[in-house]
């Protein structure tokens, strides 16, 4: 039997607390995972059917840098739960109004010899009926893109650290956390552990003061829709869409592989708090309905299967930065940041691991998981591990 390097208590069973017991474990480390409802949890952030991933990064170039680590990484994964829940394929981009997209996504695609091109507008219609053209100035297709299946992969990932040692505490709330001890304290009891990663998502703030200066929930909403008959099979064949304007800002998730058509806001509220009431209300929806309208055809004409309440967890200032800090001498929190927590899910946890190892300093893995790298030095992060 391998001799454990020392026992951690992750507290989140959402992707970034999962990915941090699988790079762990991977490590000889002993862990044990503390999640306040069941694992996985439906109120997680990243409990849901389908999530996109992307090399395409808009302006926050820095992480386009890390996106082919974090599809290695992911390929990693899905060897050791024994399923690809991926299906890769192009994702369009539509433009609308002059936004800060198109030039450091052709920089940073180029760079990284990922290829993307743009589609004639007067080709949408026939490609895209559902597609509203009002307003299009561009469309772009960038490959190598796709969709995750998140209930699946925390569902399997569980499954495989259950089966590789990990002590799961199910409806364990963590009510407080000694940095300095290394201890937590759920259900009345202190447990104490080498270390301590947080990762809880939208709730960070209540167990830790370290980034509440620069991270807040965000409620959102989304919503399941089946489209007018007419619609069904274009919708069928459709890739993932990201609508890019001033007024509308959308994503759209097409149903593939046993899941539901899927329309978001690209907008963030930073309101909300994620232990209250999940109902999506007129007013959640008031943005994302507008929104819709003005990115796809008879919007009106759909049927909402359901509306939902999520959470992210989002930077107060436009950075998106994922804030991956040292608390103390024994804690780590790690703290997705905007819509890219879950495609960089397992390379974060990756990165935690990495430094509880001692294989990066403290200083360099914030640094990394911030996107401030540059390409070069991003790559010099590549661990064994
Ligand atoms: C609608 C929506 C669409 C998104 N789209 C994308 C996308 O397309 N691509 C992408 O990459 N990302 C996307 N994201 C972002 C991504 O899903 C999140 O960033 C990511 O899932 C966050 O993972 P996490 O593990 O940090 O948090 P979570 O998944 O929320 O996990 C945190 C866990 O900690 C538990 N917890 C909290 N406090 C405690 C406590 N005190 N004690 C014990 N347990 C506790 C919670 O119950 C939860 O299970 C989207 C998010 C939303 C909401």
């Amino acid at each position: 039997m391998t001799k454990s390097r020392g026992h951690v208590i992750v507290v989140g069973a959402g992707i970034a607390g999962l990915s941090t017991a699988w790079a762990l474990i991977r490590r000889g480390f002993r862990v044990s995972v503390f999640e306040q409802g069941p694992i996985p949890n439906p109120r997680a952030s990243s409990y849901d059917e389908h999530r996109i991933t992307r090399h395409a990064y808009g302006t926050l170039e820095g992480y386009g840098h890390l996106m082919p680590r974090a599809f290695r990484m992911y390929e990693r994964l899905f060897q050791d739960i024994g399923a690809r829940h991926f299906l890769p394929g192009s994702l369009f981009y539509f433009l609308r109004d002059p936004v800060d997209w198109y030039e450091p996504v052709a920089r940073t695609m180029t760079a990284l010899g990922k290829r993307f091109h743009e589609v004639p507008l007067a080709d949408v219609p026939e490609r895209f009926p559902m597609i509203e053209t009002k307003g299009l100035t561009q469309v772009v297709e960038t490959e190598e893109a796709g969709m995750l299946f998140p209930i699946r992969i925390l569902t399997d990932l569980t499954v495989w650290l259950g089966n590789a040692g990990v002590a799961f505490h199910a409806d364990a709330r963590v009510e407080a956390v000694d940095p300095e001890a290394g201890t937590v304290v759920a259900n009345g009891e202190t447990h104490r552990a080498d270390r301590v990663v947080i990762a809880a998502g939208a709730w960070v703030n209540k167990l830790t003061p370290l980034v509440a200066d620069s991270v807040v929930p965000s409620r959102q909403a989304v919503m399941y829709l089946t489209p007018p008959a007419e619609l069904v099979d274009a919708w069928k064949n459709a890739p993932v869409m990201i609508d890019l304007g001033t007024e509308s800002g959308t994503y759209s998730l097409p149903p593939k592989n046993g899941t539901r058509l899927k329309i978001g806001d690209h907008v963030f509220t930073r309101a909300g708090d994620a232990d209250g009431d999940r109902i999506a209300t007129a007013a959640d929806l008031a943005r994302l309905n507008r929104a819709a309208r003005l990115a796809y055809r008879d919007f009106d004409r759909y049927r909402v299967i359901e509306r939902k309440i999520c959470f992210y967890t989002v930077t107060r200032d436009p950075s998106e930065e994922f804030q991956v800090r040292p608390w103390g001498s024994r804690a780590w929190v790690l703290s997705a940041c905007s819509g890219h927590g879950f495609k960089l899910g397992p390379l974060m946890g990756e990165g935690v691991a990495a430094a509880i190892a001692g294989e990066a300093s403290d200083e360099a893995t914030t640094k990394w998981a911030a996107g401030r790298m540059s390409p070069e030095e991003a790559a010099a992060m590549e661990h064994a591990g």
